[in-house]
């Protein structure tokens, strides 16, 4: 028998059911509690800031702004919308070795290629994805969440 935890009263229990036993609360509806990302058009908005910040300081600016964020899980446009990259398991900030390798430049190549084959559409794809998650989100499994949601 599988053990389960009820996430209302913390009972632990052996069921096969999908309901705790001493409360009745539901477990699949506790799976459902997922993170959402913020909405696809903040995603939007926070991408044009960022590419307009780069572009004033020449991106030598942006990317020494960007270095003294680092394990913060935010880059200079989403500081400003107040945003912040989390890890999809840990709910923390992205750390600064994931954030640049896995979502930089792993995700960032990897996305680059899928928005180039799909005419930019892709580029899009937190206005479909059910978490508002891009590509690179997905690849990097992380996703851009409030400042303020951030524990
Ligand atoms: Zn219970």
């Amino acid at each position: 028998m599988p053990q389960k935890v009820c996430k209302k009263c913390s009972a632990i229990s052996e069921t096969e059911k999908d309901f705790c036993p001493e409360c009745g609360a539901s477990y699949l509806e506790a799976k459902k509690e997922e993170l959402i990302g913020v909405s696809p058009g903040t995603r939007f908005l926070s991408y044009l800031l960022e590419s307009v910040l780069a572009t004033v300081t020449l991106g030598i600016g942006w990317l020494i702004w960007a270095a003294t964020l680092s394990g913060t899980g935010q880059t200079p446009g989403k500081k400003i919308m107040g945003l912040t990259v989390i890890d999809e398991q840990t709910k923390k900030p992205m750390t600064m070795g994931r954030m640049f390798w896995m979502r930089g430049i792993v995700a960032g190549f990897v996305a680059q290629i899928g928005i180039f084959f799909t005419l930019g559409i892709l580029l899009f794809m937190p206005f479909w994805d059910k978490r508002n998650q891009n590509l690179w989100d997905r690849i990097s499994a992380s996703i851009v969440v409030n400042t303020q949601e951030v524990s």
